[in-house]
């Protein structure tokens, strides 16, 4: 048997490559009707008011925060155990970043360690928090919506492990990752280890109409034909063609053929998402009784499994031996605040120790639609073999 299974894999099916060549064979390229047509999509899959479809997932963690008007001298919490991205948006606006501790069962961000970094700090010390949905758990954004109305925070939902997650919510309401009822917006990514691949490709959502034009204009370098300021000595002498570079925004813009990948990709989010939570707990019956540390699952907490992720002793080795065998298994994520880039602002090893001992331990196997079930328990007959020996 000669298996090459990586951690993550996107799929193109038939229909993905039909719709990319109708986006080739049309007027548009960019800028054109898939763009709109995937943002209201992608809303009402998630259950938002409004989406914005932006070049990458970065791009979509930066423009809200661009939007608020975070500027130089302002501070952003986020967790360590999460892509650098996360952290990266705020410094892009010249902000600090502050970590919170993740929890140690479930890895995401500590709604206790959070409240107290707060109160360590004057209230409207910190702008912004960044709660990530690491591997596609939930984030308890109610709780996290108690303390940001207290300390005056924005939250600014990190859901690209998350698209098709959703917690209960304390009236029993089921509230989908990223549908902006607590989170004041929300970042996604269509790379295409994620759950939807455009090729490079993002998402913002959010119920925040004004946001939400920002949004849109900080998308396109600032520029825009609605609410014109005018600013020329005579108006009547401007035609149609007329517009207004009204901030400083970006080229964050999404292509129509992305689009297209993206519209076609999220037909099928729902069976890809049944399929990782039949994957998810396979994983959890096999390991039953083995040395193997595995993800918290709670109740009023709905996994999206971008990833599986399991704390075993001997990490590296299990690494290696995967390897040999083909399985090319990933560390999600070296802890961001132990970064070169970060430690300049003082952090160092010892600071968030949760994160730290996750570190050291964790390991994501396999985990997408189309692994199929000789090559899960190919997987799970290697890692078994290599904790028990
Ligand atoms: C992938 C990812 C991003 C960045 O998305 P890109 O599309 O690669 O820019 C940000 N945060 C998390 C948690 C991610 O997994």
């Amino acid at each position: 048997m000669s298996f090459k299974i990586p951690y993550g894999k996107q799929f193109i099916s038939d229909d993905d490559t039909k719709a990319v060549i109708e986006a080739l064979h049309s007027d548009f390229l960019t800028q054109g009707p898939r763009i709109a047509e995937f943002e209201k999509n992608f809303a009402a899959y998630i259950g938002c008011k409004y989406a914005v479809a932006v070049s990458n997932g970065t791009a979509a963690l930066h423009l809200p925060l661009l939007a608020i008007d975070l500027k130089q001298g302002d501070n952003v919490i986020t967790t360590p155990i999460t892509f650098a991205a996360s952290a990266n948006a705020a410094r892009y606006c010249g902000a600090n970043v502050y970590f919170v501790d993740i929890d140690p069962d479930t890895y995401v961000m500590s709604v206790e360690a959070l409240k107290i970094l707060l109160e360590k700090h004057p209230k409207g010390f910190f702008k912004a928090v960044v709660p990530v949905d690491f591997t596609g758990f939930p984030v308890d954004l109610e709780k996290i919506r108690k303390l940001a109305d207290e300390y005056g925070l924005f939250i600014l939902e990190d859901a690209c492990h998350s698209p098709g997650g959703y917690f209960t919510d304390s009236k029993g309401k089921k509230q989908m990752c990223g549908n902006g009822n607590y989170a004041n917006a929300a970042a996604f990514s269509f790379h295409p280890v994620k759950h939807i691949a455009s090729g490079e490709g993002g998402m913002i959502t959010t119920n925040d109409e004004t946001l939400y034009k920002k949004i849109l204009k900080l998308r396109t370098h600032g520029i825009t034909k609605e609410n014109l300021q005018y600013d020329f000595p005579d108006p009547s002498q401007q035609g149609a063609w007329y517009y207004e570079m009204q901030d400083l925004g970006y080229n964050y813009r999404i292509t129509d053929i992305q689009a297209a990948l993206g519209n076609s990709q999220l037909k099928r989010a729902d069976s890809g998402i049944a399929r990782r939570q039949e994957i998810a707990k396979k994983y959890r019956e096999a390991f039953k009784g083995a040395p193997i540390k595995i993800q918290k699952e709670n109740k009023d907490a709905f996994n999206a499994y971008h990833l599986f992720v399991v704390e075993v002793e001997n990490r590296k080795g299990l690494y290696e031996f995967l390897i040999q065998n083909g399985i090319f298994a990933q560390i999600h994520y070296v802890p961001v605040h132990l970064m070169p880039y970060y430690k300049q602002f003082g952090w160092k090893p010892g600071d968030f120790p949760n994160s730290e001992k996750y570190y050291k331990h964790c390991i994501s196997l396999p985990m997408y639609p189309t692994l199929s079930n000789e090559e899960q328990n190919y997987v799970i007959e290697k890692v078994l073999k290599f904790v028990n020996d």
